[in-house]
């Protein structure tokens, strides 16, 4: 077992240390994910309509996605900045579902994005990217990068039976002579690696360096900085059951606190509800930068009275998505960001649905490696 369900807590021990960290402006948080599917099968897997609702988020949210080179560029100092809230997407693996679910979603939104390959699995079977896909993704613009030639463990402890010479020749062969490989078959330089299973360690990270990549990617959570060592940037994990509010904390935002939500968070809207209604009285926000919309394709109308600490997001036709997601925006008096997430159901069995869904989500076990399936 590769991917112990310890991660996750790895992940929620991580975000409570991050929160002290994340008051650095230009700390670049790296999503990694590994596939979307319309319905998950592994735990690695994102739904398509929360991948759609994470990346609305983003955008909503005023996050500006940029290209993991302008990440490392600007570590390297060949970058003068990075825009504010900047946040970088990476995917890895090269599944066929990059192609068919993610891409189209994200060239919607028009955010950059990385995809690291590993040779073995290119072409085999009939989930994997074949090498003319992968040559069309990267001529629509995606940055095709590294994961070593067979998604191998790279550490030495991995492989007791290999002596000095037998271990580097293998690392020759995982990064080297995967990186030549790639940039055969996309005529582009692979200049970043991601370390299957995030393992490593100062050998791996040598013979990266050694092999010609500018920066590593690992799996392990945090954000990244000018003081980062490139070869080891930090990811946070987007599995199956991952929320938004997780994924709000993860990015650095803290929890806009509202008090009398109607309808109630994970209600039911009733047949006369045109309005979700919250009292926000946090004096630490500015009540002008205070706004709500609907992450989905229901339109409505965001007003905040300060003297009544009352949020009003209304609508004149009923929300059309069965689960329905508010985003209440604002910025703290020091210039912090302070997000609230409302989500309601148009119906008791709406709800049912996706508690049933959520529950499943977070039953599948995490692994990623596996190149069949059924
Ligand atoms: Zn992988």
């Amino acid at each position: 077992m590769h991917f112990p369900a310890l991660v996750r807590l790895a992940h929620i021990a991580a975000l409570s240390l991050f929160l002290t960290a994340s008051a650095f402006a230009q700390d670049t948080i790296i999503l990694a994910y590994h596939e979307v599917d319309p319905v998950p099968e592994r735990g690695w897997a994102v739904s398509s309509e929360d991948f759609a609702d994470q990346m609305r988020y983003l955008a909503l949210a005023g996050y500006n996605v940029v290209p993991v080179s302008d990440l490392v560029d600007y570590i390297a100092g060949r970058r003068e900045s990075l825009p504010p809230n900047a946040v970088v997407i990476t995917v890895d693996d090269g599944w066929l579902c990059a192609l068919t679910e993610m891409a189209p979603v994200l060239k919607r939104f028009g955010f950059p994005w990385s995809l690291y390959v590993y040779p073995k699995v290119v072409g085999q079977g009939s989930h994997a990217l074949t090498w003319p896909k992968i040559a069309a993704l990267r001529k629509a613009g995606v940055d095709i990068e590294g994961h070593t030639m067979s998604h191998a463990h790279l550490m030495h402890k991995s492989h007791p039976d290999l002596d000095d010479a037998q271990y580097d020749a293998f690392l020759r062969t995982e990064l080297d002579e995967s990186k030549r490989v790639i940039e055969s078959h996309t005529g582009q330089p692979v200049r970043f690696l991601a370390y299957p299973y995030g393992d490593y360690d100062d050998t791996v990270v040598a013979a990266a360096k050694r092999a010609g990549y500018e920066a590593g990617l690992l799996s392990w959570f945090g954000p990244n900085n000018r003081s980062t060592d490139p070869l080891r940037l930090r990811r946070f994990a987007m599995v199956s059951d991952t929320t938004l509010e997780q994924l709000r904390t993860a990015l650095g935002a803290a929890t806009l606190e509202l008090r009398d939500v109607t309808p109630a968070n994970d209600g039911v809207l009733t047949a006369d509800q045109t309005a979700l209604i919250a009292t926000i009285d946090d004096t630490q926000l500015d009540p002008a930068s205070i706004r709500a919309s609907f992450l989905g394709n229901t339109t409505a109308d965001s007003s905040y009275d300060a003297e009544s600490h009352r949020l009003t997001l209304s609508w004149k036709e009923r929300p059309r998505e069965e689960r329905q997601t508010a985003v209440i925006l604002a910025q703290t008096k020091s210039g912090g960001r302070s997000i609230g997430i409302v989500r309601f159901y148009t119906s008791i069995s709406a709800r049912q649905k996706y508690a049933a869904r959520q529950d499943a989500l977070s039953k599948i076990p995490l692994h990623h490696t596996d190149t069949t399936r059924q």
